[in-house]
């Protein structure tokens, strides 16, 4: 195929196959460069849809593509997904039974097989070798591939061999994929796989979708059961730091009537399995979990992520809370940060030795200032991967919609601490300063005779808590800097200025009540029972295939239905998620829900607002993988050769408008036709403008499947052959406006 035509096919394959109407920033490109059979390496967060990337081009290749994953629970959970699709794909790991890997591995000898996916030891085995070896491999991917990376958190020797099982297929265009954004990872996986700078494509690590928000933890419990009072039905994760604080959250919300399991390094390896099984098939809605949990996990309707307690680093926490909205639509991340928890942290990194006691001094460090900041929650997270975020607000976080706080002049309290931790020889932290300024009569002050400095009980107009609260901005306006290891407070050159007032500190004396309201405003609206009804339906077919809902439709799917009540198959077929074999295995289960929803509350058909999507069903789209010349194709090929319309009808023995719609089928189909011989048939057309608009109303309104009802929406005037030639030249087109 030639170069285009595969990316119009990986186009129209988006829409047949996966039922997606367009590709996500950067897959159509990197699409494009594997396509030309350029070594590419993908760096996207998580969610952001990589498996597509090579997914499609498997679907357009040759030969096969080896998928090479470390993750078991990962693999099945994508051959599932493939399989409800209808692609055909299959896994081979060392936890198929015998039998099981026997017949996948007859499938892949046999040639019936797209995508192999494959665990890196199983792909190490001379059985293996020799499967390869009897097949044309067009694609070799290497899915996690920071796990080749020894400065990873997920080093896999097994990984550093790949590059010799690659070098044997030398035809095979490598890509690699991974979500980590650190910068040394990334050059280790480029230079170890030998991988050009020009064949790269990173991806922003904003997750978009995701509202930040850092609540100060006044009454944990209490905070969380208001939290998850705002998701009733809806799934999510609680992270908390230790097994301990695990089972006693999860005790404490089931007792609440919670649907809630709990998972941790500590239980047996079957009950974490169940609970994870129960968390995925939406049978159990929480999982309070340490930071064990989350892996592997794939499951894209994660609509909250609570951090119970502060996570020890930025990187940790990014990755949690990116397991929440992996299908795009918004999540909620709630961090509760409760100073307590910091010096917990402190306990076990003074556990630690050396440097990398200093590595996690400063990483909680980090993660405190994050929690700390009044600044936008994504200009820290972002800039911590080396990203620069421009945006003053971005709409979604906690300190972007709290707008401008109300700021005083706080020099005074700030000049009589500065002076405190000066006077007590910048050996100490917030917290005995402030015993200090509040003159408290305790043991320690006594003991470093501090009961005689002169800023001693000069700040009792001040609570303790009001000074915490003030010492953190001092901090974060950088007045004062923390020692990363032992906590003491040192002046900064700026607190000089302060202390000589040459300059004036403002900020807030009072802490904010911590607002834990959820605002969903900008969640369509959709009918939720509806909704509910098809998230049932969903259920009951997930369970008779024993996979997860998921794989059946996403969320967003039932979202959409819920929003157009699409009334036939074909329109169903507009809606997201909804392809060839998906349309055909379950579309007509949803239908018969939604078309009893609608007769019930007398609600139409809108699926006309769902508009630029293409709109052909494709119900063949599905068997056109296999490849075989139909002949809408060959009609296509003779056109562009240069045969005149009359020419086709008799050489095929056809109408003109079926010649047309033919031409119409294959654009359709992912072709191209020639420009100057499209132009030639536009212009041939011969109406006035009213009724072209006429008819790109009608098309817009009622489909393009059928000619006839467009035929007779505009008074049964204008003749089928221009419809079809009209039809023809505007989704033509669309479709290079789309792929430009
Ligand atoms: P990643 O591997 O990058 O974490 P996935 O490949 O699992 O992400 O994709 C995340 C989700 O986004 C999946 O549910 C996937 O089907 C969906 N998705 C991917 N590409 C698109 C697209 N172009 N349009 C709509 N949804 C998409
Ligand atoms: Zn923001």
């Amino acid at each position: 195929m030639e170069k285009s035509k595969m990316l119009d096919r990986a186009n129209s394959l988006l829409k047949e196959v996966f039922g997606y109407d367009e590709f996500r920033p950067l897959q159509a490109k990197i699409i494009d460069n594997v396509l030309r059979k350029n070594d590419t390496l993908v760096i996207m967060p998580t969610g952001s849809g990589k498996s597509l990337c090579y997914q499609i081009p498997a679907l357009i290749f040759d030969g096969l593509t080896v998928v090479v994953s470390p993750l078991i629970s990962l693999m099945k959970d994508q051959v599932e997904q493939l399989a409800a699709l209808e692609v055909p794909a299959v896994y081979l790991n060392s936890s198929l039974s015998s039998d099981a890997y026997q017949h996948n591995f007859e499938l892949v000898r046999q040639g019936n097989v797209r995508l192999l996916y494959v665990a890196p030891e199983t792909l190490l085995t001379t059985r293996l070798h020799s499967l390869l070896a009897s097949q044309t491999i067009s694609c070799f991917t290497i899915d996690e591939a920071h796990c080749i990376s020894e400065w990873g958190h997920d080093f896999r020797p097994e990984y550093r061999q790949l590059m010799d099982v690659r070098a044997r297929y030398p035809d095979a265009v490598c890509m690699a994929l991974t979500a980590t954004a650190t910068p040394r990872v990334q050059a280790d996986i480029k230079s170890s796989l030998g991988f050009g700078a020009s064949n790269e494509f990173l991806a922003s690590f904003n997750r978009e979708n995701l509202f930040l928000r850092v609540v100060e933890k006044s009454a944990g419990l209490q905070q969380t059961v208001e939290f998850l009072r705002e998701f009733p039905e809806k799934s999510g994760i609680i992270y908390c730091f230790s097994r301990r604080q695990v089972e006693d959250l999860s005790d404490f919300l089931g007792s609440e009537g919670f649907s809630v399991r709990p998972y941790h390094a500590g239980m047996s390896d079957v009950e974490r399995q169940r609970n994870q099984e129960a968390f995925i098939r939406d049978d159990v809605q929480i999982i309070v979990a340490t930071v064990a949990f989350g892996m592997g996990i794939n499951k894209p309707n994660v609509r909250f992520v609570v951090h119970f307690d502060l996570p020890k680093n930025i990187e940790g926490y990014y990755q949690q809370i990116g397991r929440a909205g992996r299908d795009g639509l918004r999540a909620e991340c709630l961090l509760l940060f409760g100073y307590g928890d910091t010096a917990k942290i402190r306990f076990f990194i003074d556990q630690k030795q050396g440097q990398e006691q200093q590595v996690a001094n400063t990483q909680l460090s980090a993660m405190v200032r994050f929690a700390e900041s009044y600044l936008c929650r994504r200009q820290p997270l972002l800039s911590y991967f080396g990203e620069a975020y421009s945006r003053k607000n971005c709409g979604m976080c906690d300190n972007c919609l709290a707008g401008e706080r109300k700021l005083e002049d706080i020099t005074v309290p700030a000049q009589m601490f500065l002076s405190c931790v000066k006077r007590t020889r910048e050996l100490f932290g917030a917290n005995h300063v402030i015993d200090v300024l509040r003159g408290s009569e305790s043991q320690r002050i006594f003991k470093f005779d501090h009961q005689h400095l002169s800023t001693y009980g000069i700040g009792k107009d001040y609570s303790k808590k009001q000074w915490l609260h003030l010492s953190r901005q001092f901090v974060q306006a950088d007045l004062l800097v923390q020692d990363s290891q032992h906590g003491s407070l040192k002046l900064t050159e700026k607190a000089y200025d302060a202390l000589h007032g040459k300059d004036t500190v403002m900020g807030a004396v009072a802490a904010a009540e911590p607002q834990l309201q959820i605002r969903d405003e900008d969640v369509p609206e959709y009918d939720t029972d509806l909704f509910n009804r098809l998230r049932k339906r969903r259920k009951m077919l997930a369970d008779e295939e024993q996979v997860a809902p998921y794989v059946i439709f996403p969320d967003k799917s039932l979202v959409e239905m819920a929003i157009y009540f699409p009334h036939t198959k074909e329109h169903l077929l507009l809606m997201h998620g909804v392809g060839a074999a998906k349309l055909e295995r379950y579309g007509a289960k949803f239908i018969s829900d939604i078309l009893g929803h609608c007769r019930l509350k007398n609600i139409e058909d809108r699926s006309y607002l769902k508009r630029g999507a293409p709109q052909q069903a494709t119900r063949q789209g599905a068997r056109t993988l296999s490849g075989g010349k139909r002949k809408f194709a060959r009609i296509a090929e003779a056109f562009n050769a240069g045969k005149s319309l009359a020419q086709l009808c008799t050489e095929f023995g056809v109408q003109q408008r079926t010649v047309v719609s033919n031409l119409w089928r294959f654009v359709n189909e992912g072709g191209s036709l020639a420009t100057d011989r499209l132009a030639a048939l536009e212009t041939s057309v011969n109406l006035p403008p009213h009724q072209k608009d006429a008819v790109a109303t009608a098309f817009q309104r009622l489909g393009r499947n059928a000619l006839k009802p467009v035929y007779q929406a505009c008074d049964e005037v204008i003749d089928y052959d221009v419809l079809a030639v009209l039809r023809l030249v505007h989704d033509t087109n669309k479709s290079s406006k789309e792929t430009r």
